[in-house]
């Protein structure tokens, strides 16, 4: 199987950048995704010509997103991209942009991360090697990563591809349309009502999968209830930051709460603890959400989840 790489680009790249990075990678990785990260004018043509290297384009356009200054919702659009896609090697040109979304990139996914790289090579023993200036650039380092995925910026500017060099390729619109793109498209107005919620159910690292939180999201629809997480899944680039219960985001003080896999740290409990009833549901019967909530549950929080749903459903006539 071909190793793919992927290619992070912004707004701000010009594309003899963006294509100078892709030759500067094409030694290492022979196949990357480029993802563009906003209004690229050249990206929205239907055909595009990229370089040999380049197997698939997928545009990001979000008008909210440009507008901000916060970059944490394009490393969170990235993260559950790169998570579906498996890459392990994520390169992008060196820039104001570049160098803070990479970082954040990096801790969303636990991997490591080098910025304004001179170069990368590939070592014989096949690990990934990085070349960066130092000393005023009068030394060059090189640094081996110590974990995957590996996330890098590089200073790769002066090798502009021959015009000529170029291939044709269609934008996949079946690609665009991914569920990662369209769960995580980020909307600032996301947690409206989370703190004054009169019901409100929160999803803890417990309830697994991203398909999982979408049942747990479908029963707060249902239910007209709010729908919170803790911060585990909100790392994980599962649920976008303003669903955040807890010190550092949203203090609730919900009638009713039902807590759906959640151990019930101290964080999080501060978020919840103005309830007036609290349900929790956890397999764990030592787990501390049992010691503060009002009525406890020793279950799998999915079959919990479903079960409700399937209730609703056969009793929708009544609600
Ligand atoms: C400065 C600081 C600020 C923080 N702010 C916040 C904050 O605002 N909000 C927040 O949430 N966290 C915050 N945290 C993190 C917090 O300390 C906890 O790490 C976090 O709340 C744990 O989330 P969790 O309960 O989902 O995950 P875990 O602690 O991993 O718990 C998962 C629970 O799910 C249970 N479980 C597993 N599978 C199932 C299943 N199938 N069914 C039912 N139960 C299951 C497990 O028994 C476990 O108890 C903060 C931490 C720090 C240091």
């Amino acid at each position: 199987m071909k190793m793919t790489g992927t290619l992070l680009a912004f707004r701000d790249d010009l594309l003899s950048e963006i294509w100078g990075l892709a030759g500067a990678c094409a030694g290492v990785i022979p196949e990357f995704d480029l993802l563009v990260f906003g209004n690229h004018e050249y990206f929205r043509q239907d055909e595009v010509a990229v370089p040999e290297c380049i197997k698939s384009v997928l545009v990001f356009e979000n008008p909210e997103l440009e507008e901000q200054w916060d970059l944490s919702p394009h490393a969170e659009i990235a993260a559950a991209y790169l998570r579906e896609s498996k890459s392990q090697t994520v390169f992008a040109v060196s820039g104001e942009t570049a160098n803070r979304v990479l970082p954040i990139l990096s801790s969303i996914l636990d991997g490591s991360c080098l910025i304004d790289l001179k170069a990368i090579e590939r070592l014989p023993s096949g690990e990934l090697c990085a070349a960066k200036g130092i000393w005023d650039m009068n030394l060059t380092a090189r640094y081996t990563f110590n974990k995957n995925p590996i996330f890098a910026t590089l200073q790769a500017g002066d090798r502009f591809a021959a015009t000529n060099t170029l291939k044709p390729i269609r934008h996949n619109s079946e690609m665009i349309n991914i569920h990662a793109y369209q769960s995580y498209e980020y909307k600032q107005s996301d947690n409206e009502g989370l703190a004054d919620a009169p019901m409100l159910i929160v999803a803890g690292r417990g309830m697994g999968s991203r398909e999982t939180f979408i049942n747990a999201q479908k029963l707060a629809q249902e239910l007209k209830a709010a729908f919170g997480a803790t911060r585990p899944p909100v790392q994980d680039a599962i649920v976008p930051y303003p669903l955040l219960v807890g010190v550092s985001g949203t203090i609730c003080a919900p009638d009713k709460c039902l807590i759906l896999g959640a151990s019930g740290a101290a964080a999080f409990a501060a978020g919840v603890e103005k309830s007036n009833t609290i349900i929790g549901v956890n397999t764990d019967p030592f787990a501390e959400i049992f010691s503060f909530c009002d009525y406890g549950l020793i279950a799998d929080c999915r079959e919990v989840t479903d079960a409700m749903l399937n209730y609703i459903e056969g009793h929708r006539n009544e609600f």
